[in-house]
């Protein structure tokens, strides 16, 4: 199994359709600072099924979605779609490609597809499972996250544990509920 290609549309600093080739064995992304390199792997991450806003480096989900500039009108949506190969049938699908894709609008409405066909965070964490990739797999380290976590100390640190434990999500909906 490995990464063939990944198409990003409307995503952080991407509002042009770009489409990555995946090299076989390794692809190095380079570029200046603030350029969108990090935004590449939030994108993987994101499309693997990432819940955590602040693992994407965001306070809420929204924030995924091209924000605009003064020359670009914010984008209504986001969308990052993988193809993965799969001729070794590392995933439990039967076809030599796996296509997934995640779809979210500044509605909140959001939408996962696995070969083109609609389903749901479940069934795509439940592909990953076990495969060391996806949202639980860890094979996916944020720059700067392990001096952060060595080197905060407190909530901070709490934090980053809350995120891993899936716990933020569901601190975010409580806070949102209480502000209404
Ligand atoms: P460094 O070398 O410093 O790590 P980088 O190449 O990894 O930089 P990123 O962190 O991927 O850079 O990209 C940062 C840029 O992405 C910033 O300019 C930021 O404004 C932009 N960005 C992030 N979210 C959005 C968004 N929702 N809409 C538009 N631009 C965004
Ligand atoms: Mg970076």
């Amino acid at each position: 199994m490995f990464f063939k290609s990944m198409e990003i549309y409307g995503f952080k600093s991407f509002p042009d359709k770009t489409i990555l080739h995946f090299d076989k064995r390794m692809t190095a992304v380079v570029g200046s600072n603030g350029n969108g390199k990090s935004n590449i792997s939030d994108a993987l991450r994101w499309v693997m099924g990432e819940q955590g806003a602040k693992s994407l480096r965001g306070d809420k989900m929204e924030d995924v979605i091209f924000h605009g500039t003064v020359r670009r009108k914010p984008m209504g949506f986001a969308s990052v779609t993988l193809t993965i190969d799969n001729c070794d049938r590392a995933l439990r699908v039967d076809s030599d490609e796996v296509v997934i894709s995640r779809k979210l609008y500044r509605s909140g409405e959001s939408e996962y597809k696995i070969n083109g066909a609609k389903t749901l965070l479940k069934n795509i964490n439940e592909l990953f499972m076990g495969t060391g990739l996806g949202r639980d797999g860890y094979s996916v380290i944020g720059q700067g996250k392990v001096s952060e976590i060595v080197e905060s100390g407190g909530s901070k640190r709490r934090e980053v544990f809350e995120e891993a434990a899936g716990v933020s999500k569901f601190l975010a909906q409580k806070k949102d509920a209480e502000n209404k």
